[in-house]
Parts: C-alpha cells; structure tokens; sequence
C-alpha cells in the first residue's frame, strides 16, 4: 500500500452526495424516490446566462483566461457587492474561482497547521470539519443552537477563541439549519474581534440572496473595522442556479490575495472560459429570474415547516434563510442518521441526517425543500406514515 500524507486519513466528504448516489441507484431499480437531500436549486439556469455562456464559446472563447479571472467580472463582482452592500472593493481582490467550495479550501490550507486552532459552525457545511483535519489544525465547533434561531452566538464564538486561533469560519444564512444570524449579533461579534487582531475570518456567503421575512443580509466587508482579516466566499451555484457550472468569487485582504493568486496557478489555472462569460451576464444581466426562484422557494418554506409541525415527534423552527429546513425529531425515538436512512430505504424520502453537518446536528434532519410543491406534500405525507406505522 502506498503512504500518502497523514491528512488523506483524516480527510473527510459530503454525505449528501453518497445520499445523492444511493436515492440514484434505487430510482434506477425503480423506487419511487423524492429527494429532499441535496443543496442544489431544481430551476434551470437562467436563458440568458446558458446563452452568455454559448455565446462566448462561439466567439472563440476556448483559451486560458488570467488566473484571477477575466477582467469585466472582476470588475463586475465589485459592482455587485457595491450596489448590494455599498461596499468598496477593489477588482484587484477579487478571486474567480471554479466553485464556492475552492474559498474554503484555500482559506483553510492558509491558517490550517498543527497547532493551530481553527473555528466553525456545528452543524455545518462539512467541507469545513474535513479540510480543517486535513491541515492538521485542531476543529474548534462553534455550536450553532436552535434557541438562536440557528444563528451564531457572538458570546459563545469569542468565548472559543484563544491565542491559537488562526481562523473564525463563520456562515449567514446557513447551510444546513437555514438560520440567519441578526445584524445585532454580528455587530456584537465584529467589536469583540477587535481584541482578537490576528484571527482571519472566513465569511461563508453562499446564501446571500436567499432570504425570507424581510430579513436583510449583513456582509462581513461592511465592517471597515476587519476589513483587513476578511475572506468573503461567494458564487454562482445558488443564487443563479449553477451549481454544476462550478463558479465562485472571493475577495481577499491584500496581503492574502497573491497566496490565493498563487494557489489557483498551481491548482486550477483559472475557469473555465464561457463559464466566466456566463458569470459576467448572471451579474449584469436581468435578476427576475433569482427574484422568481426567492419567491418560490419561500412558499415551499412555509408549506414545509407547516407539514412537519404536523407530524408527531417532529418540530422545525422557521428557518429564515437559505433553502433547508432542519426539524428537530428528538420526539421520533429515532437517532437522525437511521431516520435519515430509513426514509430513504422505505417509503424513498431522501434527507441528510444532521450528525453528517457535526456533532450537534444530532436530533435534527436536514430537508432541502429545492423540490416541487407538490413532491414536498407527498414527501412529508410518506414521513407522517412512516413515522405513525
Ligand atoms: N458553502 C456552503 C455553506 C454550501 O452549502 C455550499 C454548497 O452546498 C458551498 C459553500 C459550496 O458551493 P459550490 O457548489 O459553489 O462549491
């Protein structure tokens, strides 16, 4: 057996796309199966955005772009974040990168070593846990409690941080309890960094737009004050409907930025060329259709919350943003991860098990509602009588 590195034996992955895999081979053997797992929208990409990215492949657009991304969406990025936040930021910190996930992993290979210590939300994307381990740095869960509405707790966060914290993984609206941490909170939390001024924060982003009740998205760029320490990671996947297209953007501090530059030479050259056509038209181009795709996914939220509170045992809090919800189903009997499989197995509902998010994503299940009204209702019906059998 060949020896690698000691980080590819604690390396971990996504359970979502295993669960993804198996609801595949079942439908395949032909089980009727309603997926509730995976975190991707079920629009299509935008016309105009498949038609940007057509388009540039017909002009010949086929060669190596810079390794930081073409100009204009550079550019165009910054005028995003401008007009959505009133931030200035400047194109030249500005990464495009092949997918959301590209941010965390070179942030976290920046600040992951042993002896490091580094922060992240639990539940939580895994992706975090799993590289922070590969770096050797010590994972330092910041829980993230449903009596905060699935926010983080500024106290609680601070409270973690010590003299071997290198990086704060934060991530509003979140994957996968749909939780969004109020501006007061961030306020509270972005004072309490100015006494910890050699903590890099990573501000996950991805969900930005997908929020509901009026709430509005506070950017961690907003606060001159870390502007300095900020990684903002964002992208297309969600927002636009891109997930397989594989485009995301970062913005670095300066003295982070040329490590990132450097990282995507050596890893990935740069994306791939009509994607970062079709980029620059999601950016500049009509937003009807993320206005549209909000709309709906808000009156999914409401009918799936209303049927799980319906269900004996089960009981799921309003999330406030993204596109999940992540009932407590403490009151089951059920461990997450068996309900998780047997819904799957069974009546052929695809969900995540909250342990797959971290440690205190026990009790709780993860419900993409990136499905159809009409798969919602039949999915949490086959769950009401599977649980009441
Ligand atoms: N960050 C969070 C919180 C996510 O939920 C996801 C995807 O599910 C990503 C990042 C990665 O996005 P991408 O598919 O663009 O790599």
């Amino acid at each position: 057996m060949l020896k690698t590195i000691a980080g590819f034996d604690r390396i971990g992955e996504e359970n979502a796309f295993a669960v993804l895999a198996r609801a595949g081979a079942l439908a395949a053997k032909g089980k009727d199966v309603i997926n509730l797992g995976i975190g991707q929208p079920d629009f299509p990409t935008p016309p105009n955005i498949v038609e940007a990215a057509v388009k540039a492949l017909r002009d010949g657009q086929h060669g190596y772009t810079p390794a930081t991304g073409i100009p204009e969406l550079r550019e165009a990025v910054t005028v995003d974040l401008h007009r959505r936040f009133a931030v200035e930021v400047s194109p030249d910190r500005v990464l495009i990168v092949p997918g959301g996930k590209v941010t965390m992993f070179a942030a976290i290979l920046m600040f992951g070593e042993p002896g490091a210590d580094i922060l992240y939300p639990d539940p939580g994307f895994p992706i975090y846990r799993s590289m922070i381990e590969f770096t050797g740095a010590r994972p330092i869960p910041v829980p993230i409690r449903e009596e905060n509405g699935f926010g983080f707790s500024a106290e609680e966060t601070l409270s973690l941080i010590t003299p071997s914290t290198r990086l704060l993984i934060l991530n509003s609206p979140a994957n996968p309890c749909g939780g969004v941490t109020p501006s007061a909170e961030v306020d509270k939390l972005v004072a309490g960094l100015a006494n910890h001024p050699d903590v890099a924060i990573l501000s996950d982003e991805i969900y930005d737009q997908m929020l509901y009740d009026g709430e509005e998205h506070v950017s961690l760029l907003s606060y001159p004050e870390i502007r300095d320490r900020v990684i903002l990671l964002n992208g297309w996947s969600k927002t636009y409907a891109m997930t397989g297209w594989r485009l995301g953007y970062s913005v670095w501090p300066d003295g982070l930025y040329d490590k990132a530059r450097k990282l995507a030479v050596n890893a990935w050259s740069c994306v791939n060329a009509p994607a970062q056509f079709a980029a620059l038209e999601a950016l500049t181009g009509p937003q009807d259709a993320v206005a549209e795709m909000v709309a709906e996914f808000d009156t999914r939220r409401k009918l799936v919350v209303d049927l799980l509170n319906d269900i004996p045992g089960v009981s799921c809090i309003t999330p406030k943003g993204a596109f999940y919800a992540f009932p407590n189903i403490t009151g089951t009997g059920y461990k997450a991860k068996a309900l998780a499989s047997e819904l799957l197995e069974g009546p052929g509902v695809a969900t995540i098990g909250g342990p797959d998010f971290g440690i205190l994503g026990e009790g709780y299940i993860r419900l993409s509602y990136a499905n159809s009204q009409d798969n919602i209702r039949t999915a949490l019906s086959r769950m009401k009588e599977f649980l009441a059998s």
